[in-house]
């Protein structure tokens, strides 16, 4: 099955992709976690991308692109794979569509702006493994120090508060479209995304059950 991830940044897509992966012993493919490797092995692409991720801007979507069509080409997507941040914009939801890649289901978590904001402000990451922590809703058992392996906790320079409001504006005005270009498709289920954990959860896996 091959699955899109909807939401605005902070609403929990990774979580539910991890989720929907164990289930269903697909991929998750993150544009924004390739993007940020890319950066740490100072590539190209990385450098190039930087600035806009900074920003909290959107990264040109030939550059996106371009590595959606790397990464789906690859042998372990054959049996389907979960997009999470990707596409962001409708050009990139047409360019899935000329490549021929038919999408199964597309699964948006609603999160109200309010929420978001008070999710990614709080957010914190593991430098070394990519884990998330939130310094109130929860917290790793020592400040500052991931519960996994150690690594030190770092805040994204995106989620700083200033920075929250860009990511919002630009999720309103180019992502959020997307709803409309999959309901078109009878391809969208929404989920609610506040509350309780394991009933996001139950939501999901309803929708890819259905
Ligand atoms: P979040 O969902 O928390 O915003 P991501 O890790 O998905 O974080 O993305 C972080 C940043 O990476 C985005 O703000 C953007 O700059 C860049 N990015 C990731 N995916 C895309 C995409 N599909 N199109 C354009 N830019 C992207
Ligand atoms: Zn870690």
């Amino acid at each position: 099955m091959n699955i899109i991830l909807l939401g605005a940044p902070g609403a929990g897509k990774g979580t539910q992709a991890a989720i929907i992966c164990d289930r269903l012993h697909i991929p998750t493919i993150s544009t924004g976690n390739i993007i940020r490797a890319a950066l740490k092995s100072g590539t190209e692409m990385g450098l190039k991308a930087k600035s806009y991720m900074d920003e909290g801007k959107l990264v040109p979507d030939e550059v996106v692109i371009g590595i959606i069509k790397e990464r789906l080409a690859e042998d372990d997507c054959k049996n389907g794979f979960v997009l999470d941040g990707f596409p962001r914009t409708i050009p990139q939801a047409e360019a899935l569509d000329s490549m021929g890649i038919q999408i199964d289901k597309v699964i948006d978590i609603e999160v109200s702006d309010e929420e978001i904001v008070g999710r990614l402000s709080g957010r914190r990451v593991c430098e070394s493994c990519s884990d998330t922590y939130h310094v109130a809703h929860h917290p790793p058992q020592e400040e500052g120090k991931c519960d996994k392996c150690g690594g030190t906790l770092v805040q994204r320079k995106d989620d700083h508060p200033e920075t929250v409001n860009d990511r919002l504006r630009v999720y309103h005005e180019q992502t959020e479209p997307l709803k409309g270009y999959y309901e078109k498709q009878g391809k969208l289920f929404e989920v609610k995304g506040e509350g309780d954990i394991g009933d996001i959860t139950r939501l999901t896996l309803a929708a890819i059950e259905a």
